[in-house]
């Protein structure tokens, strides 16, 4: 069976890699230079390691990944690094129970209230039930209005813009159930397990084709005829891994019905920043949750307070993110507009920052990088299998009740492969 993988993402990676393992005929076509997707990283002269161009990390509990990197012979390394919140003007640890508790600007009613919320959804087996309910209905009422809008409230707009009031609570849920202190990451970062996966697939004769976006995919009688740089190739079968709107504007043909239920999937796009400094920027912390909806990026993530910054020439690597919905203006800036909010960002968290201390900065762009589920996102969940036989559809609308994630990807990407094998 000839077999086209659009996307060499974790999930096209892990198709490839299952089909090839499965004797199958695979070509895995690539738009960009390098594997790995939204998890692939970035070089510079001088670095032993890439590093992701959006931050990336996994949890102890991300099995299918896990299990993938160890077949590939590129364990995890693990760690615990530190979470912490800004809240009016100052930073306070915020990983465990006694920093809620020693958290001054909420009551302790509110703080026992909030406890007791993330201690259910963290223990409760199943999610069905809450994906009736908003997020933000929910957790107003079992966390109380004032630690919800204290805390989550300003994480949930920052990340879903005029989409947080839909958002339901089983995504929440999967938040907290799968959030783990300690988290994980690969020697040479995520791209260091892109590029070993894609010598797996090589080794048992797939083509992994990069500089190859996917231009057109017509389908004849003899099967699908897919081009890319210039070239047409036939197919058996074709497997989308990308966003569902490319997929849709390749498809031209596709069923109304089928058409109308994935225009209806609703995402936000991440913008991420990334700055290389000479000096660290916050002592020890690894995450930031910016709880104040003046400044504008999300997040801010020191990926050399978790790993070494002897792996980047010494250098120390800053994240700052956040995400918006595809029509606002912010995502469309020039890099030095860009450059310049960051660098108020960072005087307004700390005031004696120096920005001579940046040596670079790099500016990502993530298209519908963040999926929204809606209340009842199961009665619009895509499925794998498309109205046109043979063709199948893989991407993070899928993965439902999870949140996008790396793990995720690979467990989809497998299970595109068994449903291609096994149909
Ligand atoms: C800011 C941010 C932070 C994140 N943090 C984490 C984290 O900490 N941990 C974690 O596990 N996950 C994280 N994720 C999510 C994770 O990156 C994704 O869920 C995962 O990488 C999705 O993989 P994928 O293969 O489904 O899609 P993608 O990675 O989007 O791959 C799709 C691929 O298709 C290619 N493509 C597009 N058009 C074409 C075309 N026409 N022809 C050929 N190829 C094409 C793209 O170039 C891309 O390589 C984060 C994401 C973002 C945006």
């Amino acid at each position: 069976m000839r077999v086209a993988i659009v996307g060499a993402g974790f999930t096209g990676l892990t198709s490839a890699l299952r089909l090839s393992q499965a004797g199958e005929s695979v070509s895995l076509f690539e738009a960009s230079d390098a594997p790995g997707g939204l998890a692939s990283g970035l070089s510079r002269p001088g670095w032993e390691w890439p590093v992701e161009r959006f931050y990336h990390h996994i949890f102890t509990n991300d099995a299918a990944i896990i299990r993938l990197a160890h077949e590939v012979s590129w364990p995890p390394l693990f760690f615990h690094p530190e979470t912490s919140v800004y809240f009016e003007d100052r930073i306070y640890p915020f990983d465990s129970v006694l920093d809620l508790l020693r958290f001054p600007h909420l009551s302790l009613a509110s703080k026992v209230r909030m406890g007791a919320t993330l201690g259910f959804l963290k223990a409760l087996p199943f999610w069905k039930p809450l994906e009736r309910f908003t997020a933000d209905r929910f957790l107003r009422f079992t966390m109380g209005s004032a630690g919800y809008t204290t805390i989550w409230e300003p994480l949930l707009i920052g990340k879903f813009g005029p989409f947080a009031p839909s958002v339901n609570a089983a995504w929440f849920w999967a938040r907290v159930f799968k959030r783990t202190a300690r988290l994980g990451y690969f020697r040479r970062g995520f791209q260091g397990l892109a590029d070993q996966i894609v010598d797996s697939i090589t080794k048992r004769g797939g083509r992994v084709l990069t500089n190859h976006p996917v231009e057109n995919v017509s389908v004849s009688k003899k099967g699908f005829v897919v081009r890319s740089a210039s070239r047409e190739q036939l197919f058996d079968r074709v497997l989308f891994t990308t966003s569902t709107s490319l997929f849709l504007r390749l498809f031209p043909a596709l069923p109304d019905r089928y058409r109308s239920g994935l225009q209806q999937l609703a995402s936000v796009d991440a913008l991420v920043l990334l700055l290389v400094l000479r000096k660290p920027f916050m002592e020890g912390v690894y995450w930031l949750n910016v709880l104040s909806r003046s400044l504008p990026f999300l997040v801010l993530i020191e990926h050399t307070n978790m790993i070494d910054s002897k792996y980047y020439g010494g250098n120390h690597l800053l994240y700052l993110g956040t995400y918006l919905p595809a029509t606002d203006p912010l995502l469309h800036r020039s890099p030095s507009f860009l450059r310049h909010l960051a660098i108020r960002q960072l005087l307004a968290i700390r005031n004696d920052f120096d920005p001579s201390n940046i040596t670079s900065c790099f500016v990502f762009r993530g298209p519908q990088a963040q999926p929204v589920v809606p209340v009842s996102y199961s009665s619009i969940l895509p499925t794998i299998s498309t109205p046109i036989p043979n063709l199948y559809l893989g991407n993070m609308n899928l993965v439902y009740p999870w949140d996008r994630g790396t793990n995720y990807a690979v467990e989809l990407g497998e299970k595109l492969a068994r449903v291609i094998l096994h149909p």
